[in-house]
């Protein structure tokens, strides 16, 4: 297993991180345990703020807060100076009950519920990206209700798809998403944007994809929304002091796995702007990005412990592990690849090739398909790697199991900042109709 950040093998030969002893987190907290390293972290947003710095233009650094949204993680954000952004009046409550500066959150989504809208309105958030006609139109008439004034970036779809190694360049994108360039939505909705007189837009936003390993994507990106941009002075003479280039960046779960530095992401990004938009408005517009994989994913471990054994002799061994997809469907929905080690034996040589599966009742619950490890007993932990972004987000409570506790650890310090959910909070919203109870079954 690669290890991340601060994860090393200690004097004991026990995965260690934060200066944490992977065997006494699991004494402490038991598991299945979700495990941050807070100092990966940070240095993360660090090296995005600093690579935006040296670029000299204005920025916003968002930390797409879907990826890992709860109220620490929220508040590490905004101590680094983040902007946030969210998709659903859940992850926009988790951000305001960490108190997190409404100004610097940004709200997404391609079907804001009227709800959903009331409450970003009533925080006065920094923007709103609009995704779709019906959303300006009620976004307009609210704020015209309320009489306040509201940002907005209007997402469109540039033609450009990234899918880790390739780029797929389509004239028309067949997305869900935003409103096409080629096909002259995004330049009606523009017309119409300017017109709303509660609305006020800043500027475009493209997201291209996620886990992206080269630049050329962005580039084709920057170059693209440029190029519109000019096109949308030219005939409606409106120029945009924003402009936002999504997230994407992709990170090492795997092997096979290449990312390139945050740096090298941040300056392809700046570079292209400075290139493509140099002339089309006096100054430069402010760059906006939203990193959410990149800024966590490598920072989690999840600690798991090994219980059932199951040898079929001549095809495979199966380790059951004492959670699985309930706390990362990664693997059975996209056959997401992960490492994985032995945390209380982490010195040992492997030994065995074996596959790990989860506990659901679930054929398709299998965390990792052949993994060497030494010889698994029953009792040993097992930490999976590169667990920090879309596992906790992602979490069910299939089969009722309860969701993992998650800590932040530091400098040997670890910190809960995730309760282990309780089968009280498994039945808490449970109801059963007077006509069922057992008294009225009884009398
Ligand atoms: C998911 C998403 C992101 C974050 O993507 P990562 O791959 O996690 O960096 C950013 N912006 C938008 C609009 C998204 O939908």
């Amino acid at each position: 297993m690669y290890l991340h950040g601060t994860s090393k093998v200690n004097e004991s030969g026990h995965l260690e991180i934060g200066g944490c002893d992977t065997v006494q987190l699991k004494e402490e907290y038991g598991t299945p345990l979700y495990i941050v390293d807070e100092t990966l972290v940070r240095k993360r947003a660090r090296e995005y703020m600093d690579a935006f710095r040296a670029s000299g233009l204005k920025f916003q650094v968002a930390y797409a807060s879907k990826a890992f949204s709860v109220t620490a993680m929220c508040a590490l954000a905004e101590q680094e100076g983040l902007s946030l952004d969210v998709v659903s009046d859940g992850e926009l409550y988790t951000a305001l009950q960490a108190g997190f500066p409404t100004e610097r959150i940004h709200f997404h989504g391609n079907n804001k519920t009227p709800n959903e809208i009331e409450m970003a309105l009533d925080a006065r958030i920094g923007c709103f990206v609009v995704d779709n006609l019906i959303e300006l139109q009620m976004l307009q008439a609210m704020a015209g209700e309320r009489n306040q004034q509201v940002n907005i970036l209007l997402r469109v779809t540039p033609g450009v798809e990234a899918h880790t190694h390739e780029y797929i360049s389509t004239g028309q994108t067949d997305s869900k998403f935003g409103f096409d360039i080629g096909n002259g939505a995004a330049l009606e909705a523009i017309e119409r944007a300017v017109k709303q007189p509660n609305l006020k837009l800043l500027g475009l936003h493209s997201h291209i994809g996620s886990q992206i390993f080269e630049v050329e994507g962005f580039q084709m990106a920057v170059e693209r929304v440029a190029a519109f941009a000019k096109e949308v002075k030219s005939k409606l003479n409106v120029v945009f002091p924003v402009v936002n280039l999504g997230g994407g960046f992709g990170i090492r779960y795997f092997e096979g796995d290449t990312p390139l530095q945050v740096s090298q992401y941040v300056k392809a990004i700046t570079d292209g702007v400075k290139l493509h938009f140099a002339g089309i408005a006096e100054e430069l517009p402010e760059i906006w990005v939203e990193p959410g994989r990149s800024m966590v994913g490598e920072a989690g471990t999840t600690l798991y412990t090994v219980g059932a054994i199951k040898n079929i002799p001549g095809v495979r061994k199966y380790v059951s592990v004492d959670g699985g997809m309930t706390d990362n469907p990664r693997p059975a929905l996209y056959d997401s690849k992960y490492e994985a080690m032995l945390a209380n034996r982490a010195n040992e040589a492997t030994e065995e090739t074996v596959s790990i599966a989860g506990k659901a009742c679930e054929s398709g619950d299998m965390l990792i398909w052949d993994l060497d490890l030494p010889q698994v007993e029953s009792g040993d932990l097992l930490a999976v790697s590169c667990t920090g972004a879309y596992n906790y987000s992602m979490a069910s409570n299939y089969n009722r199991i309860r969701r993992p506790a998650v800590v932040f650890v530091q400098n040997g310090e670890s910190d809960l900042v995730v309760r282990r959910e309780s089968n009280e909070d498994i039945v808490r919203n449970d109801i059963i109709p007077a006509r069922m109870s057992k008294q009225t079954i009884n009398s």
